[in-house]
């Protein structure tokens, strides 16, 4: 923990700004089904059968209790939530502070007709007051179908807990969205375990997986994937385009914030996995999917050549 908070190595944050792609109001209307964009960290906006789907809407600018200490973002959000269209729904992982972001849940009760949470994570939504008749809660492997598209929570392995003595009180989940035979995995936080075979078997194959690498140390191998357990998450869930998530945003461990970018591209080359890499804010395309640039590589050259020069921003 000393090293966490006292001894982060400088490359752990990005010297600039990390690039976005601005979003407006006009792009969105204009977007086709399938149109995917992150905002950041484990935020995806997500059209489908017309409507607007949003993954864990983190959009304040530290991912912490208070707004004067904590991780700091890396960029902007592409868009504002006052220019988001109305959404069909929230889809929510868990209560950690980087995916469950208070002020946003806020502004979104007006503009999402739903909430789809965990267990115990829906009673905070309506304390925050959200409409209780927009939320709903789900255990593992329940499920729900709302305007053509099924949602399922699936299991992941994590934790939960906002402050000093509420841990583990809510549920954490990975979700399974099912277009048809379209279908999306979004892995939510969670270390490898089983349960993503399980959850290959019974939903799989996935068109696309949006997994989280990013946030992993040796010292937390259990709520966290490295890289290449990502990876293998993927194989496991039966996986085709693999799209990489929890990283770009804020600094939660000490490895260089490139390093998930770098090692799940190259773990992509070495097992022929398509690992699609857009930039914050950039579409990409379920319809005609694409790897993105590797839009980090420039950014991590000049760094790694002036290492002292980084944290500066600060
Ligand atoms: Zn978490
Ligand atoms: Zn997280």
């Amino acid at each position: 923990m000393w090293d966490f908070f006292f001894n982060k190595p400088a490359n752990s944050e990005p010297i600039a700004s990390v690039p976005v792609h601005p979003i407006t109001r006009a792009m969105l209307e204009e977007a086709p089904d399938g149109s995917l964009y992150r905002l950041g960290h484990s935020t995806i906006l997500l059209k489908l059968r017309g409507g607007w789907w949003i993954t864990d809407p983190v959009f304040c600018e530290r991912a912490s209790p208070v707004q004067f200490a904590g991780p700091r973002r890396f960029h902007a959000p592409p868009i504002a939530i006052d220019e988001l269209p109305p959404l069909d729904g929230v889809i929510l992982s868990h209560d950690h502070y980087d995916h469950l972001d208070y002020r946003a849940v806020r502004q979104l009760a007006g503009k999402s007709k739903v909430f789809l949470t965990t267990l115990g994570v829906g009673d905070r939504l309506i304390g925050w007051g959200v409409p209780a008749d927009k939320v709903l809660q789900y255990g593992w492997w329940q499920d729900v179908e709302i305007n053509g598209l099924r949602f399922t929570a699936t299991p992941a392995q994590h934790f939960s807990g906002r402050g000093l003595r509420d841990g583990n009180r809510t549920l954490w989940a990975s979700w399974v969205i099912e277009d048809g035979d379209q279908r999306i995995f979004f892995s939510g936080d969670s270390g490898y375990f089983p349960g993503f075979a399980e959850i290959g078997k019974h939903f799989g194959p996935f068109d696309l997986t949006l997994m989280e690498t990013g946030a992993y140390n040796e010292h937390w191998p259990y709520v966290h994937m490295h890289p290449e357990q990502t990876m293998q998450a993927h194989q496991d869930l039966l996986g085709r385009w693999l799209l990489p998530i929890h990283n770009g945003t804020f600094n939660l461990s000490m490895h260089p914030w490139w390093d998930p970018f770098e090692r799940i591209v190259q773990l992509g080359r070495e097992r022929a996995v398509p690992v699609a890499t857009p930039m914050m804010g950039e579409r990409f395309s379920l319809q005609a999917p694409h790897t993105g640039s590797r839009w980090w590589q420039d950014m991590m050259v000049a760094q790694d050549a002036a290492p002292d020069v980084a944290l500066a921003r600060h």
